[in-house]
Protein backbone atom coordinates (compact mmCIF):
# COMPACT_ATOMS: atom_id res chain seq x y z
CA UNK A 1 0.00 0.00 0.00
CA UNK A 2 1.15 3.60 -0.86
CA UNK A 3 -0.74 5.83 1.20
CA UNK A 4 1.68 5.11 4.59
CA UNK A 5 3.50 7.32 6.27
CA UNK A 6 4.86 8.00 9.76
CA UNK A 7 2.99 11.11 10.36
CA UNK A 8 -0.56 12.64 8.79
CA UNK A 9 -1.42 16.07 9.25
CA UNK A 10 -4.86 17.48 8.75
CA UNK A 11 -5.16 20.88 8.09
CA UNK A 12 -2.78 23.70 6.00
CA UNK A 13 -2.58 26.58 8.08
CA UNK A 14 0.09 28.22 10.11
CA UNK A 15 -0.23 24.59 12.51
CA UNK A 16 -0.23 22.24 10.37
CA UNK A 17 2.63 24.07 7.70
CA UNK A 18 5.01 24.10 10.79
CA UNK A 19 4.07 20.70 12.13
CA UNK A 20 4.90 20.00 8.28
CA UNK A 21 8.19 21.62 8.54
CA UNK A 22 9.21 20.20 11.69
CA UNK A 23 8.08 16.66 11.57
CA UNK A 24 9.59 16.18 7.96
CA UNK A 25 13.14 18.15 9.08
CA UNK A 26 12.93 14.92 11.67
CA UNK A 27 13.48 12.62 8.42
CA UNK A 28 9.63 11.36 9.13
CA UNK A 29 7.57 10.54 5.67
CA UNK A 30 4.95 12.76 6.15
CA UNK A 31 1.74 14.37 4.41
CA UNK A 32 -0.15 17.46 4.84
CA UNK A 33 -4.03 17.04 4.20
CA UNK A 34 -4.78 20.65 2.94
CA UNK A 35 -8.68 20.37 3.87
CA UNK A 36 -11.68 22.38 3.45
CA UNK A 37 -9.73 25.72 3.19
CA UNK A 38 -5.91 25.39 1.66
CA UNK A 39 -3.63 27.43 3.53
CA UNK A 40 -6.01 28.18 6.29
CA UNK A 41 -7.97 31.23 7.60
CA UNK A 42 -4.87 33.41 6.99
CA UNK A 43 -5.49 33.00 3.51
CA UNK A 44 -8.62 35.11 3.55
CA UNK A 45 -7.14 37.54 5.38
CA UNK A 46 -5.74 40.63 4.34
CA UNK A 47 -1.78 42.13 5.63
CA UNK A 48 -0.56 40.12 8.51
CA UNK A 49 0.84 42.62 10.58
CA UNK A 50 1.95 40.81 14.33
CA UNK A 51 3.75 37.65 12.71
CA UNK A 52 7.31 38.31 14.16
CA UNK A 53 10.06 38.73 10.95
CA UNK A 54 7.87 41.49 8.40
CA UNK A 55 8.48 44.97 9.42
CA UNK A 56 6.40 45.99 7.07
CA UNK A 57 3.96 43.47 7.45
CA UNK A 58 3.12 40.28 4.94
CA UNK A 59 0.34 39.20 3.07
CA UNK A 60 -2.10 36.43 4.40
CA UNK A 61 -2.09 34.21 1.37
CA UNK A 62 2.17 34.77 0.54
CA UNK A 63 2.89 33.88 4.62
CA UNK A 64 1.01 30.48 3.76
CA UNK A 65 2.47 30.35 0.44
CA UNK A 66 6.01 30.43 1.92
CA UNK A 67 4.87 27.84 5.01
CA UNK A 68 4.02 25.61 2.53
CA UNK A 69 6.74 25.68 0.26
CA UNK A 70 9.39 25.20 3.23
CA UNK A 71 7.61 22.32 4.44
CA UNK A 72 7.61 20.81 0.56
CA UNK A 73 11.82 21.38 0.72
CA UNK A 74 12.17 18.58 3.20
CA UNK A 75 9.73 15.82 2.05
CA UNK A 76 6.27 17.06 3.34
CA UNK A 77 3.52 15.91 1.05
CA UNK A 78 0.84 17.80 0.12
CA UNK A 79 -2.51 16.52 -0.95
CA UNK A 80 -5.54 18.84 -1.89
CA UNK A 81 -8.42 16.52 -0.21
CA UNK A 82 -10.36 17.11 2.28
CA UNK A 83 -10.66 14.23 5.40
CA UNK A 84 -13.87 13.45 5.52
CA UNK A 85 -13.34 10.15 8.46
CA UNK A 86 -10.70 8.56 10.75
CA UNK A 87 -10.35 5.26 12.60
CA UNK A 88 -7.98 5.89 15.67
CA UNK A 89 -9.36 2.55 17.05
CA UNK A 90 -5.50 1.10 16.85
CA UNK A 91 -2.36 1.14 14.92
CA UNK A 92 -1.64 2.16 12.35
CA UNK A 93 -4.01 4.91 12.55
CA UNK A 94 -6.21 5.27 9.66
CA UNK A 95 -8.09 8.51 7.30
CA UNK A 96 -10.31 8.50 4.88
CA UNK A 97 -10.63 11.40 2.09
CA UNK A 98 -13.62 9.68 0.66
CA UNK A 99 -13.48 6.35 -0.06
CA UNK A 100 -9.49 6.53 -0.36
CA UNK A 101 -7.70 5.22 2.89
CA UNK A 102 -4.42 6.82 4.40
CA UNK A 103 -2.16 4.99 6.93
CA UNK A 104 0.27 6.30 9.72
CA UNK A 105 1.97 5.97 13.27
CA UNK A 106 1.14 9.33 14.28
CA UNK A 107 -1.49 11.73 13.55
CA UNK A 108 -1.32 15.80 13.48
CA UNK A 109 -4.62 17.33 13.99
CA UNK A 110 -4.33 21.02 13.07
CA UNK A 111 -8.00 21.52 11.56
CA UNK A 112 -8.46 25.24 12.82
CA UNK A 113 -11.81 26.91 12.93
CA UNK A 114 -14.30 28.20 11.22
CA UNK A 115 -16.59 31.13 10.78
CA UNK A 116 -19.63 31.24 13.25
CA UNK A 117 -22.93 31.82 12.02
CA UNK A 118 -25.93 34.17 13.74
CA UNK A 119 -28.04 31.17 13.24
CA UNK A 120 -30.64 33.05 11.25
CA UNK A 121 -32.74 31.42 8.23
CA UNK A 122 -32.57 34.44 6.33
CA UNK A 123 -28.66 34.25 6.78
CA UNK A 124 -28.49 31.03 4.68
CA UNK A 125 -31.27 32.44 2.25
CA UNK A 126 -28.87 35.20 1.24
CA UNK A 127 -25.58 33.72 1.44
CA UNK A 128 -23.48 34.51 -1.46
CA UNK A 129 -26.33 37.22 -2.22
CA UNK A 130 -24.72 40.15 0.12
CA UNK A 131 -24.02 37.80 2.76
CA UNK A 132 -20.72 36.89 3.60
CA UNK A 133 -18.16 35.92 6.43
CA UNK A 134 -15.03 37.18 4.03
CA UNK A 135 -14.26 40.95 2.72
CA UNK A 136 -11.10 39.83 1.04
CA UNK A 137 -13.45 37.74 -1.15
CA UNK A 138 -16.12 39.49 -1.42
CA UNK A 139 -15.40 43.46 -0.74
CA UNK A 140 -14.45 44.24 -4.50
CA UNK A 141 -18.55 43.76 -5.06
CA UNK A 142 -19.82 46.08 -2.82
CA UNK A 143 -18.23 49.19 -4.83
CA UNK A 144 -19.93 52.55 -4.11
CA UNK A 145 -22.52 49.98 -2.07
CA UNK A 146 -23.72 50.28 2.28
CA UNK A 147 -22.78 47.19 3.71
CA UNK A 148 -22.77 45.95 7.49
CA UNK A 149 -20.04 44.60 9.42
CA UNK A 150 -21.20 42.50 12.65
CA UNK A 151 -19.24 41.88 15.50
CA UNK A 152 -16.69 43.70 18.00
CA UNK A 153 -13.58 41.98 18.10
CA UNK A 154 -10.49 42.95 16.09
CA UNK A 155 -11.78 41.06 13.54
CA UNK A 156 -14.84 42.77 12.61
CA UNK A 157 -12.70 46.00 13.16
CA UNK A 158 -10.47 44.65 10.30
CA UNK A 159 -13.65 43.77 7.84
CA UNK A 160 -14.88 47.33 8.60
CA UNK A 161 -11.88 49.02 7.74
CA UNK A 162 -11.10 47.01 4.68
CA UNK A 163 -14.72 47.41 2.94
CA UNK A 164 -14.35 51.22 2.96
CA UNK A 165 -11.97 50.85 0.05
CA UNK A 166 -14.86 49.74 -1.72
CA UNK A 167 -17.85 50.87 -0.04
CA UNK A 168 -19.56 54.44 0.43
CA UNK A 169 -20.43 53.27 4.09
CA UNK A 170 -19.64 50.67 6.45
CA UNK A 171 -21.97 50.11 9.82
CA UNK A 172 -20.47 48.27 12.25
CA UNK A 173 -22.43 46.74 14.40
CA UNK A 174 -22.50 45.33 17.98
CA UNK A 175 -24.55 43.66 20.34
CA UNK A 176 -22.65 45.63 23.24
CA UNK A 177 -21.42 48.82 24.65
CA UNK A 178 -17.93 47.35 25.42
CA UNK A 179 -15.75 46.38 22.21
CA UNK A 180 -13.39 42.63 22.68
CA UNK A 181 -11.57 44.61 19.83
CA UNK A 182 -7.76 45.61 20.71
CA UNK A 183 -7.38 49.34 21.21
CA UNK A 184 -5.43 50.68 18.18
CA UNK A 185 -8.05 48.58 16.06
CA UNK A 186 -10.93 49.96 17.26
CA UNK A 187 -9.29 53.40 17.58
CA UNK A 188 -9.01 53.00 13.82
CA UNK A 189 -12.57 52.37 12.86
CA UNK A 190 -13.61 55.40 15.22
CA UNK A 191 -10.90 57.45 13.12
CA UNK A 192 -12.72 56.35 9.30
CA UNK A 193 -15.30 58.64 8.46
CA UNK A 194 -17.16 56.13 6.49
CA UNK A 195 -17.72 54.00 9.30
CA UNK A 196 -21.02 54.44 11.41
CA UNK A 197 -21.09 52.24 14.89
CA UNK A 198 -24.42 51.00 16.15
CA UNK A 199 -23.78 49.19 19.61
CA UNK A 200 -26.53 47.38 21.44
CA UNK A 201 -28.19 46.59 18.22
CA UNK A 202 -28.35 42.82 17.55
CA UNK A 203 -29.33 41.09 13.84
CA UNK A 204 -33.13 39.80 13.93
CA UNK A 205 -33.62 39.51 10.13
CA UNK A 206 -31.66 39.68 6.93
CA UNK A 207 -34.08 41.36 4.31
CA UNK A 208 -34.58 40.65 1.15
CA UNK A 209 -35.64 39.67 -2.26
CA UNK A 210 -32.94 37.91 -4.83
CA UNK A 211 -30.30 40.06 -2.46
CA UNK A 212 -30.42 41.79 0.86
CA UNK A 213 -31.75 44.88 0.76
CA UNK A 214 -31.23 45.77 4.67
CA UNK A 215 -31.20 44.34 8.32
CA UNK A 216 -33.93 43.85 10.65
CA UNK A 217 -32.37 45.07 14.21
CA UNK A 218 -33.32 44.87 17.31
CA UNK A 219 -31.83 46.65 20.42
CA UNK A 220 -30.63 44.15 22.68
CA UNK A 221 -31.42 46.74 25.73
CA UNK A 222 -35.47 48.19 24.80
CA UNK A 223 -35.98 45.14 22.65
CA UNK A 224 -37.19 47.90 19.97
CA UNK A 225 -36.46 46.50 15.99
CA UNK A 226 -35.39 49.38 13.29
CA UNK A 227 -34.68 48.36 9.89
CA UNK A 228 -31.32 49.54 7.87
CA UNK A 229 -30.91 49.74 3.91
CA UNK A 230 -28.10 48.35 2.69
CA UNK A 231 -26.56 45.78 0.26
CA UNK A 232 -24.34 43.64 2.39
CA UNK A 233 -23.70 41.87 5.45
CA UNK A 234 -20.17 40.25 6.74
CA UNK A 235 -20.19 38.37 9.63
CA UNK A 236 -16.98 38.61 11.87
CA UNK A 237 -18.97 36.95 15.37
CA UNK A 238 -16.15 34.88 16.20
CA UNK A 239 -15.29 31.06 14.75
CA UNK A 240 -15.67 27.77 15.65
CA UNK A 241 -13.78 24.46 16.29
CA UNK A 242 -13.09 22.40 13.28
CA UNK A 243 -13.12 18.94 15.00
CA UNK A 244 -16.76 17.26 14.29
CA UNK A 245 -14.86 14.29 12.40
CA UNK A 246 -13.08 13.33 15.38
CA UNK A 247 -15.56 11.40 17.19
CA UNK A 248 -13.15 9.52 19.80
CA UNK A 249 -10.47 12.30 20.56
CA UNK A 250 -11.96 14.03 23.67
CA UNK A 251 -13.21 17.80 23.07
CA UNK A 252 -14.33 20.31 25.44
CA UNK A 253 -17.71 21.78 25.73
CA UNK A 254 -17.10 24.69 23.01
CA UNK A 255 -16.01 21.59 20.51
CA UNK A 256 -11.88 22.22 21.01
CA UNK A 257 -9.68 19.10 21.43
CA UNK A 258 -8.07 18.80 25.03
CA UNK A 259 -4.54 18.03 25.48
CA UNK A 260 -4.07 15.10 27.65
CA UNK A 261 -0.45 15.03 27.78
CA UNK A 262 1.54 17.67 25.96
CA UNK A 263 0.52 18.33 23.08
CA UNK A 264 -1.14 14.40 22.74
CA UNK A 265 -4.58 14.38 22.68
CA UNK A 266 -6.79 11.05 24.80
CA UNK A 267 -5.95 9.10 21.84
CA UNK A 268 -1.95 7.16 21.39
CA UNK A 269 -0.14 8.51 18.61
CA UNK A 270 -3.14 11.61 17.99
CA UNK A 271 -1.68 14.87 18.47
CA UNK A 272 -3.32 18.40 18.15
CA UNK A 273 -2.28 21.85 17.56
CA UNK A 274 -3.62 25.30 16.59
CA UNK A 275 -7.48 26.87 16.65
CA UNK A 276 -8.69 23.93 16.54
CA UNK A 277 -7.35 23.66 20.38
CA UNK A 278 -6.95 27.09 21.35
CA UNK A 279 -9.80 29.36 21.74
CA UNK A 280 -8.03 31.74 24.13
CA UNK A 281 -5.17 33.23 21.63
CA UNK A 282 -6.08 32.19 18.39
CA UNK A 283 -3.15 33.73 16.74
CA UNK A 284 -0.98 32.67 13.49
CA UNK A 285 1.77 32.80 15.91
CA UNK A 286 0.88 30.84 18.63
CA UNK A 287 -0.91 28.73 16.45
CA UNK A 288 2.84 27.91 14.45
CA UNK A 289 4.25 27.46 18.10
CA UNK A 290 1.82 24.70 19.26
CA UNK A 291 2.54 22.95 15.14
CA UNK A 292 5.61 22.92 16.27
CA UNK A 293 5.45 21.64 19.87
CA UNK A 294 2.99 18.69 18.10
CA UNK A 295 5.84 17.41 15.83
CA UNK A 296 8.51 17.32 17.97
CA UNK A 297 6.03 15.44 20.28
CA UNK A 298 4.86 13.01 17.80
CA UNK A 299 8.32 12.35 16.65
CA UNK A 300 9.66 11.36 20.57
CA UNK A 301 6.58 9.38 20.95
CA UNK A 302 7.38 7.60 17.33
CA UNK A 303 10.94 6.79 18.98
CA UNK A 304 9.42 6.03 22.01
CA UNK A 305 7.27 3.39 20.29
CA UNK A 306 10.35 1.83 17.92
P1 LIG B 1 -13.66 37.51 19.01
O1 LIG B 1 -14.11 36.30 19.74
O2 LIG B 1 -12.56 38.33 19.57
O3 LIG B 1 -14.89 38.49 18.81
C1 LIG B 1 -16.12 38.03 18.36
C2 LIG B 1 -17.12 39.16 18.43
O4 LIG B 1 -18.35 38.71 17.86
C3 LIG B 1 -17.41 39.62 19.85
O5 LIG B 1 -17.47 41.01 19.88
C4 LIG B 1 -18.76 38.99 20.16
O6 LIG B 1 -19.58 39.77 20.96
C5 LIG B 1 -19.40 38.93 18.78
N1 LIG B 1 -20.36 37.83 18.68
C6 LIG B 1 -20.17 36.52 18.94
N2 LIG B 1 -21.30 35.81 18.71
C7 LIG B 1 -22.22 36.70 18.29
C8 LIG B 1 -23.57 36.59 17.90
N3 LIG B 1 -24.20 35.41 17.85
N4 LIG B 1 -24.21 37.72 17.53
C9 LIG B 1 -23.58 38.91 17.52
N5 LIG B 1 -22.29 39.09 17.90
C10 LIG B 1 -21.63 37.98 18.26
O7 LIG B 1 -13.34 36.99 17.53
P2 LIG B 1 -12.46 37.67 16.37
O8 LIG B 1 -12.67 36.78 15.22
O9 LIG B 1 -12.77 39.09 16.23
O10 LIG B 1 -10.95 37.53 16.89
C11 LIG B 1 -10.41 36.26 17.20
C12 LIG B 1 -8.94 36.40 17.58
O11 LIG B 1 -8.18 36.78 16.43
C13 LIG B 1 -8.70 37.47 18.63
O12 LIG B 1 -7.69 37.02 19.50
C14 LIG B 1 -8.22 38.65 17.83
O13 LIG B 1 -7.38 39.51 18.59
C15 LIG B 1 -7.46 37.98 16.71
N6 LIG B 1 -7.42 38.82 15.51
C16 LIG B 1 -6.32 39.62 15.33
C17 LIG B 1 -6.21 40.43 14.25
C18 LIG B 1 -4.98 41.26 14.09
O14 LIG B 1 -4.24 41.40 15.06
N7 LIG B 1 -4.71 41.81 12.92
C19 LIG B 1 -7.26 40.49 13.22
C20 LIG B 1 -8.41 39.66 13.51
C21 LIG B 1 -8.46 38.85 14.62
P3 LIG B 1 -19.28 39.94 22.54
O15 LIG B 1 -18.14 40.90 22.64
O16 LIG B 1 -20.56 40.47 23.06
O17 LIG B 1 -18.95 38.56 23.06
Amino acid sequence: MDNQYDVIIIGSGPAGDTAAIYASRANLKVVCFEGWQPGGQLTITTTVENFPGFEKGIDGKQLMQEMKKQATVFGTEYVSKDITKVDFSGQPLKVYAGEEEYQAKAVIIATGAKPRKLGLESEETFWAKGVSSCATCDGFFFREKTVAVIGGGDSAMEEANFLTKFATKVYLIHRREEFKASEIMLDRVKANKKIEILTNKGVDEVLGDQKVTGLRLKDTQSGETSELTLDGMFLAIGHIPVTDIFESVEKDDLGYIVHKENTMTNMAGVFAAGDCVDHRYRQAITAAGMGCQAAIDASRWLEDQS
